[in-house]
């Protein structure tokens, strides 16, 4: 059996041991359609990218092919590139901001479609990372549902890089059920256990299904 597949299944019974049962999102960016075609042949249909440009030039002709392939954008977007980014993806993990948020309402509007969208919350309080603050999340939220018309299904998190990523998808946890929202999007290869454990019903995970990427 293909590497990749088995790489799948081995996280996929982890997760079923501990009667966990997230949605595994695939992150195949930087990797090319036919390093990630033996999973698709496989049977997953559910993938996550980080750049829109990238996305639609490996997903936008399988996708036509491929009705219930599901497409999600964890990566950074910026409000210019809102309207490809409705076109392509069936979710958006980094709504961020009033301004993307108003982008994605327009896109919707002139593209007729509803898309479901993660607010990305800046747990670690990073400077450099996306997300919102914690404090402007509840008005950030406000907006995107009462004014924007957004579905918002959840919160989405990345931990900062080298600390005990436990206390922020607590956090995250909190912040969700304050909020009453179903879905929680954390873990990456490294803690998606600890974060199913602790509520996630999407976890992104990249290198430990496709192997060490050698780009961003
Ligand atoms: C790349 C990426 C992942 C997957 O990372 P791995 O450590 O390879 O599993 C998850 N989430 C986001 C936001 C990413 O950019």
């Amino acid at each position: 059996m293909n590497d990749i597949i088995q790489n799948f299944l081995k996280i996929r019974d982890e997760l079923h041991h501990g009667n966990l049962h997230p949605t595994i999102i695939a992150v195949s960016k930087t990797f090319p359609l036919e390093h990630i075609r033996p999973l698709i042949d496989y049977g997953h249909k559910v993938f996550g990218e980080n750049k829109v440009q990238e996305a639609k030039i490996k997903w936008s002709n399988i996708k036509k092919e491929i009705k219930d392939l599901e497409l999600h954008l964890i990566g950074g977007l910026q409000s210019n590139k809102a309207k490809e980014a409705v076109e392509l993806f069936d979710y958006i993990h980094s709504v961020d901001s009033v301004k993307l948020a108003n982008e994605l309402s327009k896109a919707e509007e002139k593209l007729q479609i509803k898309r479901k969208y993660f607010v990305q919350v800046n747990v670690g309080k990073e400077s450099q990372k996306s997300g919102v603050a914690m404090e402007e999340l509840f008005d950030l939220l406000k907006v995107c549902v009462n004014e924007k018309k957004l579905e918002i299904v959840g919160l989405m998190c990345i931990p900062p890089y080298d600390s005990d990523p436990i206390p922020f998808f607590k956090l995250l946890k909190k912040l969700n059920t304050e909020h009453h929202l179903p879905k929680m999007s954390m873990g990456m290869s490294g803690d998606y256990m600890d974060a199913a454990e602790l509520g996630a019903t999407h976890i992104r995970v990249g290198s430990k299904i496709f192997g060490v990427r050698t780009s961003q």
